[in-house]
This record gives structure tokens, sequence and C-alpha cells, in this order.
């Protein structure tokens, strides 16, 4: 049974171990420190994990380039977000291209970044390419603006792994969903990213995907989200619970990815799929507005998007789905691929009204979620760890 094979050919390893590990330790005493921030803890992670394979480092130059401009590295493969390491122009002037630099979360040594070269760039022009808008009210090019002016390019080496870890029991490198998806003989997974609760309408989706592969790869993001995302603590409990009554444990992994979300919608689509070819997956569910926020892309531009690669440039295979719901008349879950009735006989909820019902301490209707998910959500709601604006 063999399973896809990583992206560019080879699942990267930069964690080190034995005497480059200790050598390193050593060496670091002497070199300049940097701090990093969230979004480059978690990047440092991914890069050294394999999850972002082929990178084995922040991007240099051309790589960044190439990337922002025709969504392919430097050597022609395919790669559709920037994976940067930002720093001040006060920072990049005490750092000198050839020498290594020390990478620490707070007081811990977590790498060093074997830095090839710095250099600038244009943030307006990352914006517009990368996330289809200058506009500074997006998440993901408001934290583009408020970054470094300069960028950091070189590979990395993980010394130890970032602190204040949760969700240990379900986080799994690249190497070890492999491992597990070859002990169960599966050889093709499909992959499902997300950042809500699973009510019916994921469900579906989900189960249908698993009816032509052998597992389904539950994979939430965890890493770095907007403030009114739902809270990972609470979205975890979520799909524990529909996964023990509804899902067969045979056939599913719940596993955790620590990638902060940049909401770049279509070209954070590709990125999510080549993600999850490295963790094993063959195929990866794209559904309504995948990784957008507002407003800022049409609901089947992640979609669309794949076009622009021929299917061999990604390896994975994206299945699209519709906006999906229970139909009175089909009497089960449908699609408006599949169901030909009006869309009253469709039990759709707004965000708004779900809101309002959890909040009240109401179960939505059992069409729209799973009991078990909504308790879940309801007694969120209760501990005011959630606010009513965010389910
Ligand atoms: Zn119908």
């Amino acid at each position: 049974m063999k399973l896809i094979t990583p992206h560019g050919g080879t699942l990267v390893n930069r964690e080190v171990h034995g005497s480059e590990h200790a050598r390193l330790i050593e060496a670091s005493v002497a070199m300049p420190r940097l701090e990093l921030n969230a979004r480059a803890i978690s990047d440092l992670e991914m890069i050294a994990t394999g999850a972002y394979s082929p990178l084995e480092g922040f991007m240099g130059e051309a790589d960044y380039h190439t990337v922002v401009s025709s969504m392919r590295l430097a050597n022609g493969v395919a790669w559709s977000i920037p994976v940067t390491l930002p720093v001040s122009s006060e920072q990049a002037d005490r750092l000198r291209a050839g020498a290594d630099v020390a990478l620490y979360q707070s007081e811990q040594l977590l790498g060093v970044l074997h830095l090839t070269e710095k250099f600038t760039y244009h943030k307006q022009a990352e914006a517009q390419l990368v996330y289809g808008t200058i506009e500074a009210a997006h998440p993901g090019v408001r934290v583009l603006y408020e970054q470094g002016d300069w960028l950091l390019g070189g590979r990395i080496s993980l010394l130890n792994r970032p602190g204040n870890i949760s969700f240990v029991q379900y986080r799994r490198d690249p190497a070890q969903t492999r491992a597990l998806f070859r002990e169960r003989g599966w050889r093709r997974v499909v992959a499902f990213q997300t950042r809500n609760p699973v009510h019916r309408a994921h469900e579906y989706i989900q189960k249908c995907a698993l009816e032509i592969a052998d597992g389904l790869l539950l994979h939430p993001i965890v890493g770095e989200t907007k403030s009114d995302d739902v809270p990972a603590a609470v979205r975890i409990r979520s799909y524990e619970a529909i996964l023990n009554h509804y899902y067969p444990p045979t056939r599913t992994v719940l596993s955790v990815l620590p990638a902060a979300m940049r909401y770049a919608g279509p070209r954070e689509a590709i990125f999510h799929a080549l993600i999850r070819k490295n963790y094993g997956c063959s195929h990866f569910i794209v559904g309504r507005d995948h990784a957008g926020v507002g407003n800022y892309y049409g609901t089947y531009d992640a979609h669309h998007i794949f076009d622009e690669f021929e299917p061999a440039e990604l390896g994975i295979t994206p299945l699209f789905f519709d906006h999906t719901f229970y139909c009175r008349v089909c009497g089960g879950m449908a699609s408006t691929k599949t169901c030909p009735h009006e869309t009253n006989e469709h039990v759709t909820l707004s965000g708004t009204r779900v809101r309002e019902l959890l909040g009240a301490g109401e179960l939505p209707p059992i069409e729209f979620s799973r009991p078990e998910v909504a308790r879940v959500l309801i007694e969120a709601y209760r501990d005011s760890k959630l606010e009513p604006a965010i389910v």
C-alpha cells in the first residue's frame, strides 16, 4: 500500500538530534537572538516536521517573488502562500547573511536560522496578489501590514519543539499520520480542513468523501486564528462529541494542525491541500468559501483556483462541494447539486439564528446540528467561554 508522495518528492525533516543538536545549542550562545511571534513559531514547526515540504526554511527572495506573482517556487514547484520571516529594519541591521541566528520563543531556544539573505518587499503587492485586496480590514492583510519591513531567508534547524502545546493527544507530525495510515492499510485518505464546529452539512460532505476513500483525516487548525473564531478547545470537544457518536473509529482520524490561518481564501485552499498531501492525504475537501473571510472572495473562487494548476503539479485531488442541507422532500441531506426542490423545503439556519438558539440554551433542529455537538456549544456559552457573537 503506497501513500501519496510528499510535495516536491521528499518529506522534509529539519529537526536535529544527537551531536548536531548539541553543537548548535552550544553555538547558539554566541548567535544574535530573534524572538518569534506565534505565526513564526508555527511556521518553524511546520517547516521542521515536513508539513511544508519541500520548504526547508523561510523563503528567500527568488522563491518569495515567484510564489507571490505566479504561485510557484523559483524551481517551478507549485506553492501559493509566502512563508516568510519578517523583522524590523533595526533587527535586520544587526543580522548578517551567512551567519546563524538563534530563534526563541520567549526564553526558550527553538532553533537556528541559517540566514542566507535578507531583503525588503512590497507589502501592498503581496496583499493584492495573495489576499486579493489591499484593505487593512482583512485579517491576513492586517498582519502583513503590521509585520516588519525586512524578510529573512534561509534553511532552519529545529532544536526544541515549541512550548505551551495544547491537544498533545491529537498532535501528529506528517511522518506520524503517514505511519498511522500505513498501519491501517489506507491508501486513499481524504482530509477535511476546518476552523469551525462540525454541523450536519459538514458531516454530510465528509461522509460523501469517505464513501470513495479508505479513511478520513479530520484536521482542524489550532494555530493562530481570528479572535472571533470559536476557540480551539471548544471545537475539539465538539469534534470528539460528533466522532464518538456518528463516525466509525476504524475509518476516522482526528488530528490537529498547528498552522496559523491566513484567511487568504483561494490561495489558502491550495496551501491547505499541499499541506495535507504532506500528511499523507490523497484527497482534499474544498467547500464553499474555503479559508475565506467577510466578502473578500467569491463563493467558488477556492474551487476555480485549482484550474490554474495541472493536476500533476498538485498531486493531491481536490473534492469540491456545494452548499449542503437537509431537504424535507428528499428526506435526507442533499446539496444544490443533488436536490431539485424549493429552498423552503431545506432546513437552513442563518449563523445569527444558530447563535440565538445556542445562546438561549436551545438545541437547533436535529437536521441542522447533532444534539451532542450543540450541547458542547451551549455549555461553552454558559461557561462564558464564548461571546454570543461567535458560534
Ligand atoms: Zn430535495
